[in-house]
């Protein structure tokens, strides 16, 4: 991947910003949770490593989405219309954002 680490640990700062500390399927509170940060379209499928394929989901629906209780098209469609209001982004409180991603980045982030 061009650009490499940088690119990625970037990538991955926005798509925890945009959850707002919720599973972006269930709204679950990712307080004290461990966020799973999935591809929609996997990878290996020629899925991207963008905000617009990656969402971020709580264990239970990390799991159900590996389990195929969950559809790509589903997730795909959350992610869809928050990328339309995306600007919301924008307006967070950003050193509250910062310092949850820093508890995050000491601990693991699991990238499926
Ligand atoms: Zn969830």
């Amino acid at each position: 991947m061009p650009g490499g680490w940088a690119i990625r640990k970037r990538v991955e700062r926005g798509v925890i910003m945009r959850c707002e500390q919720r599973c972006e399927h269930c709204t679950l509170n990712l307080h004290g949770e461990s966020p799973r940060v999935h591809h929609i379209k996997p990878l290996e499928d020629g899925g991207a490593h963008t905000l617009a394929n990656l969402i971020v989901l709580c264990p239970n629906c990390s799991w159900k989405l590996k389990n195929g209780d969950i559809d790509q098209a589903t997730l795909k469609q959350i992610i869809d219309e928050k990328e339309l209001e995306n600007t919301r982004i924008n307006n967070l409180a950003a050193r509250e954002i910062d310092e949850w991603f820093i508890s995050l980045d000491n601990t693991v982030i699991y990238l499926v």
